[in-house]
Parts: C-alpha cells; structure tokens; sequence
C-alpha cells in the first residue's frame, strides 16, 4: 500500500462551530489539511477567518465539532495532548507582531523555548541566532523591537513562533499591518519556509501570494467554506457568485 494512503492529516477539522453569545460565527466548518501544505485563507472581512484560525490552536474554544493533529484529537479535550502541548506544535503569527518591548530582538525569540520548552541557554541562543540569520536579522540580535521597521518585527515574530520548532504555522493577515513598501519581506520570509515544507494555514489578503505559494485555496464567506481548489482554479475558474464577487472586489 503507498504511503500516502494512510497518511494522517496536519489538520482535520469536522463540523466545527463556534458561537459568541446567541450569534453563530462559524456554522460547519470541515477542513483537511495534508502534511507539508500550503493553504490560504481569503474571504470578506468578518467572514469568520481569524476565529476559526484562533480555534485551529485553542485561543478560543469551539462550541461543537472535533480538531486533531496529526490524528491526535486536540478538540474536544481528549487528554492525549494537553493545551501546552497543542500550542507549542503549533506557531502563531499575528497582524500585530506584539513583541515584548522591553526584551531585545534575542531575548523575545529565546523567551518561550527557555520558558516553556526548558531548553538550556546556549542552545536557545544558538537556536535562535540561526533563526535570525534565516529571516535576515541577525545583526539585530541586541536592539529593542521599537528601533524595527514593521517588517523587521513581524520577521522577528516570525522567528520567535519558529523556535518552538512548529509543525504547523498558522499566520493571521501577517502583512497587513505593514506599509506596501515592507510587504515583500515579509512575504518573502513566508515563501522560503513554505518551500522548506512547512506546514502552513495563511489568512491572507495578498492574492499574488496565495496565487504563487499556496497548494490550496479556502474561500469563506459567512462562518462557511464556500469554496476550495488549486489557485489556477480558484482565480480563473471561481464557481460561486460570491467567491466571483469578492475576486473582483479585491483585484478590480
Ligand atoms: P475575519 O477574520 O474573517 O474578518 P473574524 O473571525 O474576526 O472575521 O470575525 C467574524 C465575526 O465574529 C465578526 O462579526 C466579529 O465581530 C465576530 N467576533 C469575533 N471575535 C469575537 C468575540 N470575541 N466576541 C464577539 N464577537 C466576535
Ligand atoms: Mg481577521
């Protein structure tokens, strides 16, 4: 039998459902995700994009429906892995980088593996200075995040989720707090783990990115999956009304 076959998924979300209060935010969401992917999510604002991502790592707590890892069943609590242990398989990366402001550049990447992963020092450092040289800061190793560009602290917040040694990065809209002209650093940082196999979900609003890196495309409107498939077929073929509505909304 070939590998693949039995193959479990990065992520398998089924039914998932998520409520505030008496409004119902995301109504049935089913989602596979495969080992080394490559996914993007778009879809109108309030559509429900950074919820169910906030869901996919726990931030917020579904109100039905099952999530695993790697077959382990994350959602509901199932006592395999417990919540530090889903978040430090999981990276996080934001629209606002929230880097400690007090902290260098080094001591926010080493600050979780020290703290959370009890890693020793040295290997922390060593860890994070190569983290930085791969996302093009190292000589920023000692400043504080205030003397960076928008586009150097969401790399170094790239960076610090990366030291957690992620199998899954989930990225919330990571550009569209940065001015257009540091966009492409960014972008480009995301491109480079993506080709390094990263496992990735991408809520995002640059369409030229999820058209060149992403394997897949989720289109969401209103808490649902409206529709999926290989970028070629989500820009050139779009089946819905709306999914045509919202492409020409964003690329006019
Ligand atoms: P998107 O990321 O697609 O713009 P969100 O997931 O942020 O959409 O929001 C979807 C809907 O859920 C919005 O109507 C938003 O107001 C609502 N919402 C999100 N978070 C909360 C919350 N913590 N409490 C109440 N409503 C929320
Ligand atoms: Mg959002």
């Amino acid at each position: 039998m070939s590998e693949t076959a039995v193959k479990t998924k990065a992520i398998e979300v089924n039914g998932l459902r998520k409520s505030f209060g008496n409004q119902e935010i995301l109504t049935g969401i089913d989602l596979k995700i495969n080992d080394g992917e490559v996914v993007c999510i778009i879809g109108p604002s309030g559509s429900g994009k950074s919820t169910l991502l906030r869901c996919l790592n726990l931030l917020e707590g579904p109100s039905d429906g099952t999530i695993s890892f790697n077959g382990d069943v994350i959602f509901p609590s199932s006592g395999s892995l417990n919540l530090r242990e889903v978040r430090s398989k999981v990276g996080m990366v934001f629209q606002q980088f929230n880097l400690w402001p007090h902290k260098t550049v080094l001591n926010n990447v080493i600050e979780a593996p020290l703290l959370v992963r009890k890693r020793n020092k040295a290997e922390a450092i060593e860890k994070a200075e190569s983290l930085l040289r791969k996302v093009g800061l190292m000589e920023k190793r000692d400043v504080y995040p205030s003397s960076l560009s928008g586009g150097q602290q969401q790399r170094v917040a790239i960076a610090r989720a990366l030291a957690m040694d992620p199998k899954i990065m989930l990225f919330d809209e990571p550009t569209s707090a940065l001015d257009p002209e540091l966009v492409g650093e960014v972008l480009k940082v995301m491109k480079d783990l993506a080709a390094e196999g990263m496992t990735m979900v991408v809520v995002t609003h640059e369409m030229n990115f999820a058209r060149d890196v992403a394997d897949r495309i989720i289109f969401m409107d209103q808490g649902v999956v409206v529709e999926e498939g290989p970028p070629s077929e989500i820009f050139s073929q779009p089946k819905s009304e709306r999914l045509r509505q919202f492409l020409t909304s964003v690329l006019g």
